[in-house]
């Protein structure tokens, strides 16, 4: 004879967001966690109508003053969200399901705090940390399956090898700050251009890798082009410094026409690559 709402607090600790509910609540979808007596006060706390000055803000009482108890739920010291309690029975909640009310708060919590774990340990087993784009593992697996797929349903798959051209310069001349950011900058860039199904990935230094399954070969190089004269648009501001412009060199190959496994797919993009650096820099060859 409840009715409830399991909140959880955001990543930025400033919302509560309703995540599951069940029956007729009378608490908002969202709010911000000082509207909650419990969450204030790390405790569980009651309200009923023999007190009814101290229903949380959160809580719509003009309907109805059935009791409520909010329990936030707490895991390793750090409240994750609160678990909303509305009671059908006017009378005083008893302490037996205060008590109950408080394990079940307590277990959600204890399984959030695994699943935020497990994804985080995820996010960083296939995430590099400066960039966060994927790294080369990451890069491997999805490859490996895009080929099956594109073999099962004869689509191509585009591979475009990054390079920064004298990128070492930068390091050198504006110290390793300046040639991380130069890389953040890069890489930020090619995660706003990639589509829905492409990975962008950072398969080694200043090296990058954008996958594209079931591109068309015409516009895999078209793409790479764009790519190009949209990094050399990128504006590098530290300390006022005149950081002089980005370029890249890109290799672009093709599954089937270029290899039909990972490492053949990756190398032909890579000799391609070398072809755009011994033609100059700041170019695309498709191999
Ligand atoms: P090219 O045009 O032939 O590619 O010249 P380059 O200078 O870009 O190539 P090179 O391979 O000689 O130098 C790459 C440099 O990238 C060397 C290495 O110290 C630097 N580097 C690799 N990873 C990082 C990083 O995470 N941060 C910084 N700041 N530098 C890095
Ligand atoms: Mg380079
Ligand atoms: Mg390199």
């Amino acid at each position: 004879n409840t009715h409830g709402v399991v909140y959880l607090i955001n990543n930025s600790e400033n919302l509560l967001q309703e995540i599951a509910s069940w029956g007729m609540t009378n608490s908002k979808s969202g709010f911000e966690p000082h509207d909650c007596w419990a969450l204030r006060l790390g405790n569980k706390h009651i309200a009923d109508p023999s007190t009814p000055g101290i229903y949380c803000k959160h809580v719509d009482c003009d309907t109805n003053h059935q009791p409520t108890l909010c329990l936030p739920m707490i895991a390793k010291g750090k409240a994750l969200g609160m678990l909303y309690l509305r009671f059908d029975s006017p009378n005083p909640i008893s302490e037996l399901i205060q008590e109950l009310s408080g394990t079940v708060a307590q277990n959600i919590a204890m399984s959030f705090a695994n699943l935020k774990l497990q994804e985080k340990l995820r996010y960083q087993s296939l995430r590099d940390p400066l960039t966060g784009l994927y790294n080369r593992r990451f890069l491997q697996e999805f490859l490996e399956k895009e080929i099956d797929r594109a073999r099962r349903q004869q689509q191509f798959i585009g591979i475009l090898m990054i390079d920064i051209d004298r990128f070492k310069k930068f390091n050198d001349i504006y110290g390793h700050v300046v040639g991380d950011l130069v890389l953040k900058v890069v890489c930020h860039y090619l995660y706003s251009q990639v589509r829905q199904y492409d990975i962008a990935c950072r398969y080694g230094g200043e090296e990058l890798v954008i996958v594209m399954p079931n591109a068309a070969i015409e516009d895999m190089v078209i793409r790479a082009e764009e790519i190009r004269l949209g990094v050399k648009q990128l504006k590098l501001e530290y300390k006022n410094l005149d950081i002089e412009a980005i370029t890249v060199s890109i290799g672009v190959s093709c599954f089937p026409d270029d290899g039909i496994d990972t490492s053949s797919l990756i190398q032909a993009a890579d000799r391609a690559l070398y072809q755009a650096k011994e033609a100059g820099r700041d170019c695309v060859k498709r191999c």
